[in-house]
């Protein structure tokens, strides 16, 4: 009976360890995915601003004297707006890697979410200017125990999406709900929406909805660190399309589990 037992128990040990070479070979394929994708963005997303600002600044410098005031000031602010691109492309990318290695450590304090919204909204002012925003704030929402900075990023992310995917001139709300197990913070545009099938892929890294306008800047990374965001502190992202006409809905869930105790 003991053969039997340690034969049974060699197998299983020989199956378990098999069972973690194969995720062992799985975080590796992930990690290779993600290197492989990353290089490939890399090499696409940088060099188009890069071979812009190099563009703008050579053009500048070889033909300074012969450009009118109106020439020098546009190929500056096309440096300057491909050298910003660049820039948040690299915070992404940092985000994402620190997400990654688990090295993000939120830091979680009473926070008052109206008035992160508030200042979201304020950040955002420069990606909104061309279209309407309304809000829907209650007062007096409860105190939650959060990383202010992250949940702001949040919504800036959110709402520079709604700007960048819906027409200029359509409206963007961001409005705050209490809910009975949570508050959540749901941002809505009238832009395309988003295709039912890609719903789904829509928080993981690197995914565009295919055909989505190539002219708007992106990475397909800031609903991936949304969503490691949100989920570092306890809370979940979800995206959905409107029923009462075109466009998307986020909502950042916050449960009320984060409350802080009076
Ligand atoms: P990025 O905007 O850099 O491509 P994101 O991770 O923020 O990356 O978004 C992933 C994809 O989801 C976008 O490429 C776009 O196809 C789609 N998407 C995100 N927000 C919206 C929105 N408000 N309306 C329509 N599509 C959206």
């Amino acid at each position: 009976l003991l053969d039997a037992l340690c034969d049974q128990a060699a197998v299983a040990i020989e199956r378990i360890s098999l069972m973690q070479d194969i995720d062992k070979a799985r975080v590796v394929s992930e990690t290779e995915q993600l290197r492989t994708a990353l290089l490939t963005s890399i090499s696409h997303d940088f060099r188009t601003p890069l071979a812009s600002i190099i563009g703008s600044v050579s053009s500048l410098r070889s033909l300074w004297q012969k450009f009118p005031d109106a020439t020098r000031e546009e190929l500056l602010r096309t440096a300057q707006e491909e050298a910003e691109r660049l820039n948040r492309f690299i915070g992404n990318i940092l985000d994402m890697t620190r997400l990654e290695a688990g090295a993000l450590a939120p830091v979680a304090q009473p926070t008052d979410i109206a008035e992160v919204a508030d200042t979201a909204l304020n950040q955002a002012k420069p990606i909104l200017a061309q279209h309407r925003i309304r809000t829907d704030i209650p007062e007096d929402l409860p105190l939650l125990t959060l990383d202010a900075t992250l949940t702001g990023q949040i919504l800036v992310n959110l709402l520079d999406n709604a700007a960048k995917y819906a027409p200029p001139g359509s409206e963007i709300t961001l409005d705050i709900k209490r809910q009975a197990q949570s508050i959540d913070v749901v941002v809505r545009d009238e832009g395309p929406g988003i295709p039912a099938g890609d719903l789904k892929r829509i928080f993981d890294r690197f995914f565009r909805v295919s055909g989505v306008d190539r002219r708007r800047a992106g990475t397909g990374l800031g609903l991936a660190i949304c969503r490691g965001f949100a989920e570092a502190m306890g809370g979940s992202i979800t995206a959905g399309n409107r029923t009462d006409r075109s466009g998307a809905i986020f909502t950042l869930s916050l449960p009320l589990s984060l409350q802080v105790q009076s």
